[in-house]
């Protein structure tokens, strides 16, 4: 779990007075797990204010499209600390996900979320498996800029940063070195992605050799996942972009058959939120039987977080000692091995009946032998010196035959710049495309300035000026082509920065 985790412009949670904690009651089942996690966590003597904010369902339905009010913004970023319960997202178009909301909104760039096996009180194959996945939370596919640009094609823009690599790899270090974790992997798909996920394969190299003691490896996603999912004791720290880490952190809670148990941290360099992985359950909202250890844990991490490292291994013990008991909710139990059924009040009240006890099987929570505190440098920018080379003009013709559309771009007067190719849905079909390639009515056509080719070498790209890129367009748009799009060709230090078409 996460602990002393003040980032470097963190609040520094004084440990004598209580910390004042933004808390979401949310919606279906969440008041009753939040009210059970707040009554151990009192009982544990944890030194935290609750605040109560509005978040969800009510907010969504009085018209608010984020879920989230005035109010509630004022609370959060005064406390700089949240607990949330989950919340429930009305079905239909114009409500937007309050969670990305909320990370995005509060710049929370690390979404942490340890799984470990808690065999055989909660059954799994894998009853050793101790992982944590460290999921950067605002980048990639998540940017949400998507756009329609033909009839027949959508596009979802994928975006990688530097400083986001670097902040969420430079985090998965760390967190690693204050929790004496061996190894670190970062899975990625840059034999495709060469760029996006070739930038986070980069810096994921540069950062590990700071930290020669603790190792490194990387691996792609899809191989990665599998061996996940096979052998999940051979991983230790996870980091990964956005949507691999929003799938692979699902595949690790539920082979560790602990979906309903984990909780999660979502940690920025000034706010800091948790909250369980599971949703608010209308199901079985108001009957009282629902599990509050997904909420205890993140409640658990936000303890250490906010420097109560004791008092959250005194809860953890507590709740693992419950369980191994065999005090059990529905979602767990088991008629062979649990000792008794419980409901969410009276599952609570075994755990704090169990404040001071230590497990007998079941690891004991160690957060506060965490070594020191997580910090995340300022991000540097480095000065690179960037070439335009070239244009890529996205066109939408419903035509098939490319040699068509190829000819006729050839012979435009393109003011110094030469068509180079055309690729349709990224595979060159001009020149000398194949005849089965199935084209759709979205054509990217490269444009560039002279470029030399050397035998078995990368082409040399011309420098081109901005000026005959807004003559090019003007020219099309004169010839009546439909442009629906742009995106320039850089080089930076001389080193191409796009990728070239399949079968270029
Ligand atoms: P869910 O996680 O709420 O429920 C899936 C299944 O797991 C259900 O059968 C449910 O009864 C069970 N379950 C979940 N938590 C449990 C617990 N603590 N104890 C016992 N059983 C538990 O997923 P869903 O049904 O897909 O989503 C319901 C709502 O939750 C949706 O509106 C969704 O948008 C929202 N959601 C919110 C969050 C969040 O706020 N962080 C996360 C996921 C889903």
């Amino acid at each position: 779990m996460i602990t002393k985790t003040s980032e470097k412009t963190s609040n520094n949670f004084a440990t004598n007075t209580p910390v004042k904690v933004a808390v979401g009651m949310g919606d279906g089942i969440g008041p009753e797990i939040m009210k059970a996690t707040l009554k151990i966590l009192k009982a544990a003597g944890a030194a935290i204010e609750p605040e109560f904010i509005e978040l969800g369902e009510k907010v969504y339905l009085a018209g608010n499209t984020s879920g989230i009010d005035s109010h509630a913004w004022d609370v959060i970023n005064k406390n700089k600390v949240i607990l949330k319960a989950p919340i429930t997202t009305p079905q239909g178009k114009g409500f937007k996900s309050m969670n990305v909301t909320l990370r995005k909104s509060l710049g929370l760039f690390a979404n942490v979320r340890p799984v470990t096996a808690l065999h055989p009180f909660v059954p799994t194959n894998f009853p050793n498996m101790d992982v944590v996945i460290i999921r950067e939370n605002e980048e990639d596919l998540y940017a949400g800029i998507e756009h329609r640009q033909t009839q027949d094609v959508y596009q979802c823009l994928k975006l990688i940063t530097r400083p986001g690599c670097e902040r969420i790899i430079r985090y998965a270090f760390e967190y690693a070195k204050a929790f004496d974790r061996k190894k670190v992997t970062c899975m990625v798909k840059d034999n495709i992605m060469k760029i996006t996920d070739g930038l986070f394969h980069k810096v994921f190299d540069e950062i590990a050799l700071d930290y020669p003691h603790i190792k490194s490896e990387t691996q792609i996603i899809d191989i990665g996942s599998a061996r996940l999912a096979a052998k999940p004791n051979d991983y230790d720290v996870i980091v990964t972009a956005n949507l691999y880490g929003d799938i692979i952190s699902d595949i690790a809670a539920e082979i560790a058959g602990s979906v309903g148990m984990c909780g999660s941290a979502n940690i920025g360099k000034n706010v800091a939120m948790f909250e369980a992985i599971h949703g608010s359950a209308p199901d079985i909202a108001g009957k009282g039987i629902a599990n509050p250890s997904g909420l205890l844990n993140a409640a658990i991490a936000m303890l250490a977080h906010i420097g109560q490292a004791e008092i959250a291994d005194n809860v953890k013990n507590a709740l693992l000692a419950t369980l191994e008991k065999g005090y059990h909710t529905a979602d767990i139990y088991q008629k062979d091995s649990s000792l008794a059924l419980v409901n969410t009040q009276e599952f609570a009240d075994k755990v704090i009946e169990n404040l001071g006890e230590m497990p007998q099987n079941l690891r004991r929570s160690t957060l506060s032998t965490g070594k020191g505190t997580i910090t995340i440098p300022d991000y540097i920018r480095k000065k690179e010196k960037k070439h335009l080379v070239g244009v890529d003009v996205f066109i939408d013709w419903d035509g098939k035959d490319p040699n068509i559309l190829g000819d006729a771009l050839t012979q435009l007067n393109s003011y110094r710049l030469k068509l180079k190719m055309i690729t349709n849905r990224g595979v060159k079909v001009y020149p000398e495309g194949l005849k089965e390639t199935y084209c759709t009515d979205h054509w990217r056509c490269r444009f560039v300035g002279v470029d030399v080719k050397i035998e078995n070498k990368e082409p040399q790209y011309a420098q081109i000026e901005f000026e005959q890129v807004v003559a090019l367009l003007s020219k099309l748009y004169n010839e009546q082509f439909d442009v629906i799009k742009t995106e320039n060709l850089y080089t930076f230090n001389g080193e191409r920065s796009f990728s070239l078409g399949q079968g270029e």
